[in-house]
């Protein structure tokens, strides 16, 4: 079957090669069959070799998936051959260190990633484990559910790790990747009343998406000052909370800049270069800087249900749908900022 493997190190060391179909699923485990697969913008960094995590090579990429069980292995319950379903992204885990035992596996730190130390998605079959499934509703379509693990991220940070969002406060995220739209989508739903989406000249057909699906400002920080908007906000005191969904480290101290005496500082996005500046501003405003990663069993079954029920509608967001001979566009189009989000239906 193909698969789409980054094989080097180098810029754009991925292509297409052939490898061997996974068949008879070990106990516990079953072969999904990919029905979609989203562009993680962490696959772009990948693609140009610009990761800042531990990766294995070859690898084939993609992590974000979901489709048609093909074959289950002994001792699996509640999911047969046929059905929908939604896979989470730790492909392995120990089970047996203290963050496993007290149900934190996405801390584990054994944990196996899908198109990061474990193969992954842009292909035709993945093999995963029981505990990492999740039925996809009936009213939710593959491009769809394929995208429940960027949701997840956001939903994480946002709900699970953030409970201080009330409504009324002013949001800001850094990055109108599509994290940062994801987290757009959730921080309107827990009720901010303004959010403004920030961006670069590269943004600008981004923050324009990010104006249709619910940001009240969007500014392109090349042009204008983000700070001078923030301060003409509510009482002038800053944002309550500042998500850094930019990928770019520099951005935590704007955050800084913008943040209002007490507030918070969610940061999703990961970033390789060192920081010189001093973070004075963190004491004196008594700021609350936090990281988020990953995520856990609850909060799929609940972004699964945000699409079931229509309260996040992704289609704003999913710029092109590709087979998966046709990746490089796929990849490309994310890159220059016309698509938010490419999908791979490796099928066709
Ligand atoms: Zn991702
Ligand atoms: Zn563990």
């Amino acid at each position: 079957m193909h698969a789409l493997i980054k094989y080097g190190r180098e810029d754009k060391n991925v292509e297409l090669r052939d490898i061997p179909q996974p068949t008879d699923p070990a106990p516990g485990y079953v072969v999904v069959e990919v029905g979609a697969a989203g562009v993680c913008g962490s696959d772009l960094h990948m693609w140009r070799n610009h990761q800042s995590w531990a990766i294995k090579l070859p690898l084939v990429l993609g992590h974000e998936f979901c489709g048609t069980v093909a074959a289950v292995g002994a001792d699996v319950e509640g999911f047969a051959v046929g059905d929908r379903v939604a896979v989470e992204t730790a492909a392995e885990v120990c089970g047996v260190c203290a963050f496993c035992h007290s149900g934190d596996y996405n801390q584990c730190p054994h944990r196996l990633g899908y198109g990061a130390l474990y193969d992954g998605a842009f292909t035709q079959y993945v093999t995963a484990r029981q505990a990492i499934l999740h039925q996809i509703p009936d009213n939710v379509t593959f491009e769809q559910a394929s995208l429940t693990e960027p949701i997840c991220v956001a939903y994480n940070a946002l709900v699970e790790k953030t409970p201080v969002i009330r409504p009324g406060d002013i949001v800001v995220i850094q990055g109108p990747g599509p994290i940062g739209m994801m987290a757009l989508l959730v921080a309107k739903l827990r009720g901010a009343s303004q959010i403004v989406m920030l961006g670069t000249d590269v943004d600008r057909q981004r923050l324009a998406v990010a104006g249709e699906i619910g940001a009240t400002h969007t500014l392109n920080i090349d042009a204008d000052d983000p700070l001078e908007l923030v301060r003409s906000l509510g009482d002038g005191y800053g944002a309550d909370l500042i998500v850094d969904c930019s990928g770019v480290s520099i951005a935590l101290q704007s955050a800084l800049e913008m943040a209002r005496p007490n507030g918070t500082i969610t940061k999703i996005g990961w970033g390789p270069q060192p920081l010189g500046f001093n973070l004075d501003p963190l004491v004196q405003k008594a700021v609350t800087l936090q990281g988020c990663f990953s995520h856990l069993h609850a909060t799929w079954e609940r972004a699964l249900a945000l699409l079931a029920s229509g309260q996040i509608d992704l289609s704003p967001i999913i710029g092109g749908v590709y087979p998966l001979g046709e990746w490089e566009e796929a990849f490309e189009r994310m890159e220059a900022g016309v698509n938010v989000k490419s999908v791979l239906v490796p099928a066709t």
